[in-house]
């Protein structure tokens, strides 16, 4: 039998293993389950390829994503593997051949999407086969907290049962801790060895910068830091890509909007042009970017805040793919969060998908307003760890301050309740600066005793105060109101005394360059 390593050079052609490949192949090998959550990317494939080249018998692959079998198995093919599929596009005559050469023990690998194999005729066929190894690609879509829910994955935990002594692995790119949870128990892996790794992304420098007038900010990033650059500017809206790009083309940009409302032709002529040409800057919303392999993109520029850490992990992840320094910048404030608390509570769906939605909003939050090393806090999301603060992101190379927010949250809290939780930001400010403006004398609020006690901060400070209250849970925004601030439970403590609140000082960053000049 051949090695691993000796599978890795003469069939793929590669030199040598990228940690943990080599330790998910032995356990593997070895006939144990193996666990694995690598980003797209990251060599997942081999991790199953080698252990069925390796192992006696046919390794089987259960993969939701049809559309790609075909092209997984002629690579395969070109490779000298014997590799073959089945699904739903096999006439019946195809299906039966593959069938057969499974039984006759002349496949290495077998491709199957879920719902074919756990059909009870797919099940005995591999019963009368063997099987080398199962592997459970997309595993997150077992889980019912996620995204990709797939029903029939709910079904593999009968592998387990069926085919006790067959290892298996199962593979993701996407997992935060809960999903990884669900895949353990309900594939039946919490005995299985986990591997997480290769998450990081040293050459990026993570930065989240408050947002307070968006196009300058851009622009000036622009200029300083990347004046000639490939790049992706990220938005919200359809509408915004194509004014920020034409605003950028009037600045000297080589700008070009991207989104899933522009002609097919259009799309397809830009990202060929993004492609081809150098110093392209496409201003996209989240339609931009899947499949696009650019190496040399120097930076990804958020304009508003992704719903998820996930979704921000993998947009910016399309920078620096060449591994030479690009930056991850993003403008972040209290409408961003405003805006994606009103989507994900207007969203429709379950009570427990919203729960979820929440969560994992809350978690994109809170990577926005830490004051520690932002590299530790996104491993730490995916579980991958790094032990040291990583020096290449905003946090590290410009430490942020707290400050005792306690007295000024509960005044801002009390200014919430005074007015009967029926008010949004700006009002709130008004209230508590002690504002003359005609709509505090409406509302008679120029008689609430909190009217006029929060002079000592200026309107900006307040902002910030609410938008940490807001991303931290203790407000909540009624999206039925118009953006009516209301109390959350959680107020409590704060609001009797019985807990006190460290807030981030917001500062206006300093740029890249006078960084490195006071480095
Ligand atoms: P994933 O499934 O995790 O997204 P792939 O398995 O498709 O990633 O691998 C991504 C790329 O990396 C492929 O081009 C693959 O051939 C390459 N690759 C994987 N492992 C190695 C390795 N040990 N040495 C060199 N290239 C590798
Ligand atoms: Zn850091």
């Amino acid at each position: 039998m051949k090695s691993a390593s000796q599978i890795l050079q003469t069939v793929f052609g590669y030199e040598s293993f990228r940690p943990p490949q080599d330790a998910i192949i032995d356990t593997v090998i070895a006939g144990r389950d193996a666990l694995v959550l690598m980003p797209t990317g990251g060599g997942k494939s081999l991790c199953y390829q080698i252990p069925a080249l390796a192992r006696p018998g046919c390794g089987v692959v259960i993969s939701p994503l049809i559309a790609l079998m075909q092209d997984q198995v002629n690579a395969l093919r070109q490779l000298g593997v014997r590799a073959s599929f089945l699904n739903s596009t096999l006439g019946p005559a195809e299906a039966a051949a593959v069938e057969t050469a499974l039984q006759s023990g002349e496949l290495d690998l077998l491709y199957i999407a879920p719902e074919r194999l756990t059909q009870e005729r797919t099940l005995a066929l591999l019963a009368r086969s063997q099987v080398a190894l199962f592997a459970i690609d997309e595993a997150h879509c077992v889980s019912q907290w996620g995204h990709d829910f797939r029903a029939d994955y709910l079904q593999l935990d009968l592998l387990h049962q069926r085919f006790a002594d067959v290892p298996r692995i199962a593979l993701t790119a996407t997992a935060d801790e809960r999903t990884r949870e669900e895949i353990a128990l309900r594939l039946d892996l919490a005995a299985a060895e986990r591997f997480i790794a290769g998450f990081d992304r040293p050459n990026i420098r993570y930065r989240i910068t408050l947002k307070h007038n968006a196009r300058q900010q851009l622009l000036r990033f622009l200029k300083e830091e990347h004046p000639h650059d490939a790049g992706i500017v990220y938005c919200l809206s359809r509408r915004k890509t194509e004014d920020v790009a034409f605003w950028l083309q009037e600045q000297g940009f080589n700008a070009l909007p991207y989104h899933a409302g522009l002609d097919s032709d259009i799309r397809a002529d830009y990202q060929a042009r993004f492609l081809r040409e150098e110093g392209i800057i496409m201003v996209a919303t989240i339609a931009f970017g899947m499949g696009i392999d650019k190496p040399d993109v120097r930076f990804v520029a958020h304009l508003d805040m992704p719903k998820t850490v996930e979704a921000y992990y993998q947009e910016t992840g399309r920078a620096g793919r060449d591994g030479a320094p690009a930056n991850a910048w993003m403008l972040y404030g209290l409408q961003d969060v405003i805006k994606l608390r009103q989507m994900v509570d207007g969203s429709d769906g379950s009570e427990a998908h919203k729960r979820a939605e929440q969560h994992r909003l809350n978690a994109m939050l809170g990577l926005c307003e830490i004051t520690a090393c932002r590299r530790q806090s996104l491993l730490a999301y995916f579980g991958d760890q790094l032990p040291q603060p990583c020096g290449n992101c905003d946090n590290c190379l410009e430490p942020v301050t707290t400050w005792d927010g306690t007295e000024a949250a509960r005044k801002a809290l009390s200014a919430v309740y005074r007015t009967g939780q029926r008010f949004g930001v700006n009002h709130l400010i008004d209230v508590l600066r002690g504002s003359e403006a005609e709509r505090i004398y409406q509302y008679d609020h120029h008689q609430l005793p909190t009217y006029g006690v929060g002079k000592d901060l200026d309107a900006n400070q307040w902002r910030s105060v609410f938008r940490q209250l807001v991303a931290r849970g203790y407000l909540r925004v009624d999206m039925d109101r118009f953006g009516a601030l209301c109390l959350e439970e959680k107020c409590r403590d704060l609001l009797r005394g019985d807990e006190t609140i460290d807030l981030r000082r917001d500062v206006a960053r300093k740029t890249a360059r006078q960084q490195t000049r006071t480095a």
